[in-house]
């Protein structure tokens, strides 16, 4: 099992980006326009393509193996997301909490006096761990909405 893979998200199966970032994989969200710009970039960095669009199917770059593309069935998120992990056999456990679920970035740990006064006051007082996006500056916590998704992830997964 290849477990660096990187993978690049066309719009019209999106919800699929947090939930791959979620399990810890790079993704990208491409956020439409031309085909051939994500065709181009999916190439470069060596990203596996994940679209509902027949048309990128018929490319010579896929037919001939170079680029590797899943053709999403579903229009329903979470069967997208069991096809994927189905498909390519990813581990869902892979690296929870590394990257930011907004933007991509690798997440930064943060001490707690940190953070004191980023999170609110419950949450400082039952939470040790915490990481920051050096991008658009998120705090995460292990609590409440990661556990939530985590817990849905698992039961999804094993279900
Ligand atoms: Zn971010």
């Amino acid at each position: 099992m290849a477990i660096n893979l990187k993978f690049i998200v066309d719009n019209n199966v999106g919800k699929l980006a947090r939930w791959l970032r979620m399990m810890g994989y790079d993704t990208l969200f491409f956020a439409g326009g031309d085909d051939s710009q994500m065709v181009a970039t999916a190439l470069a960095e060596d990203r596996v393509i994940l679209t509902r669009d027949t048309q990128i199917m018929r490319r010579r770059v896929v037919t001939n193996g170079r680029l590797k593309v899943i053709l999403i069935k579903s229009d329903e998120p979470e069967r997208q997301m069991r096809q994927v992990v189905e498909t390519l056999n990813l581990d869902w456990q892979f690296q929870p909490f590394a990257l930011c679920l907004e933007c991509n970035q690798s997440l930064v740990a943060r001490d707690k006096q940190q953070v004191q006064d980023l999170v609110p006051p419950y949450v400082f007082q039952t939470q040790s761990q915490y990481m920051e996006c050096p991008a658009c500056h998120r705090i995460y916590w292990r609590g409440t909405h990661w556990q939530a998704m985590t817990k849905k992830l698992e039961k999804f997964m094993k279900g």
